[in-house]
């Protein structure tokens, strides 16, 4: 059993085929359908897609002006691409760290690290709760920074009733193979105006801007992150099936809840609580503390029941490139922790019920010796 993947149907394939065989397979008018449904479904705001999210993160950075003395402080209990882009840009990594249950950053700490050089705050919202938006944008707005809400693993989860994308600053969405829907690879980003989009379009193609005379010009080393028809077609029908595939997720989440043994000492995700708008990307859970196996140990019983794993995350400050700013372990408790701890069980809309179920009876397993 994989622990995530996708689910593309026939009618998409012949859509793609349709694509292949018009021609016009690089950016063309299915990025421009892509980009209007992912903006009616952040309410109306103009959302550009690229190659990654990875890209998106780099553009935004970009788009705040952020580069060599600026500081940004984000969560190290996120993926690479925050301290990569981060870094990129010439910006230095602020870390701070996150809840233990729900993962978010730990806006206390964000508000202790703020200081002369600071610039943006990037979030990433984990599956299952989001972080506070209020505190979150309160928060910005007081100390005039901007936010890049990193919600590659959130897209259709709901603050008060809207969705992620149409409230905040700058939100960036992937659609990676892994996340809640795909166009193989590719991502998005929301802006807030359309100048703002006017803008991201020059950055993600090269920085060229078109002058009077039919000439072209680059003012800026723009990125070439366009994304190309083939995978916008797939996006358009992945995002009309977004809800469904979303439905599907948080029952076999809550087959998780139903089923995971009691009594083993894991740390579980926050619990479904009805009308709570989450999205349910991963199933992440923390192996207690004292067990007697490694988690490499018991991933790999897992493995040889046939249920593939993964790690979400590895502690960002405690990589070799986060290690170059100064950090060392015991900074981030809470962070490396759930990096020492953390395994990933399978979660995709391709999963059944049942196949739940053998995970949990597998961990029981595991778990018991
Ligand atoms: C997957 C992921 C990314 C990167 O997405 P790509 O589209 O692969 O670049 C960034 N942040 C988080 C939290 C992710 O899970």
């Amino acid at each position: 059993m994989k622990f995530a993947g996708p689910l593309i149907d026939e009618a998409t394939i012949a859509g793609v085929a349709d694509v292949l065989r018009s021609g016009q397979i690089t950016s063309g008018p299915w990025v421009e359908r892509f980009e209007a449904a992912l903006s009616k479904f952040c309410e109306g705001r103009p959302v550009r897609v690229m190659t990654s999210a990875t890209a998106a993160v780099e553009v935004a950075l970009q788009l705040c002006g952020i580069g060599p003395g600026d500081e940004v402080i984000t969560c190290a209990q996120s993926f690479f691409t925050v301290l990569n882009m981060i870094v990129k840009c010439g910006a230095t990594p602020v870390f701070v760290d996150c809840d233990l249950v729900t993962r978010n950053i730990d806006l206390a700490q964000v508000e202790s690290r703020i200081g002369p050089r600071t610039r943006a705050i990037i979030p990433t919202h984990w599956p299952g709760s989001l972080v506070d938006m209020d505190a979150l944008h309160g928060l910005a707005r007081r100390h005039e920074l901007r936010v890049i809400e990193d919600a590659a693993l959130v897209i259709g989860s709901r603050y008060r009733g809207r969705p992620v994308g149409a409230i905040g600053d700058l939100v960036t969405f992937s659609f990676h193979p892994n996340k809640n829907m795909t166009s193989i690879e590719g991502g998005a980003l929301a802006c807030n105006d359309e100048r703002e989009a006017r803008r991201v379009d020059v950055l993600r193609f090269h920085g060229i801007e078109r002058l009077a005379d039919g000439t072209r010009d680059v003012g800026f080393p723009g990125g070439k992150f366009n994304l190309p028809d083939v995978n916008a077609r797939i996006g358009v029908e992945q995002l009309a099936r977004l809800p469904e595939f979303l439905a599907h997720r948080r029952n076999l989440v809550l087959r998780y809840f139903e089923r995971f043994p009691a009594n083993t000492d894991c740390v579980l995700p926050p619990r479904p609580v009805d009308g709570d708008g989450q999205s349910w990307n991963m199933f992440s859970i923390l192996l207690p503390d004292g067990l007697s196996m490694s988690r490499k140990m018991f991933r790999d019983m897992l493995l040889t029941r046939g249920i593939a794993t993964g790690v979400s995350y590895e502690a960002l400050h405690l990589s070799t490139l986060g290690r170059r700013y100064g950090y060392q372990r015991g900074d981030l408790p809470n962070t490396e922790r759930i990096a020492e701890r953390t395994v990933t069980l399978p979660l995709h809309a391709g999963m059944s019920l049942d196949d739940v179920d053998r995970v949990c009876d597998a961990c029981a397993d595991v778990l018991g010796r």
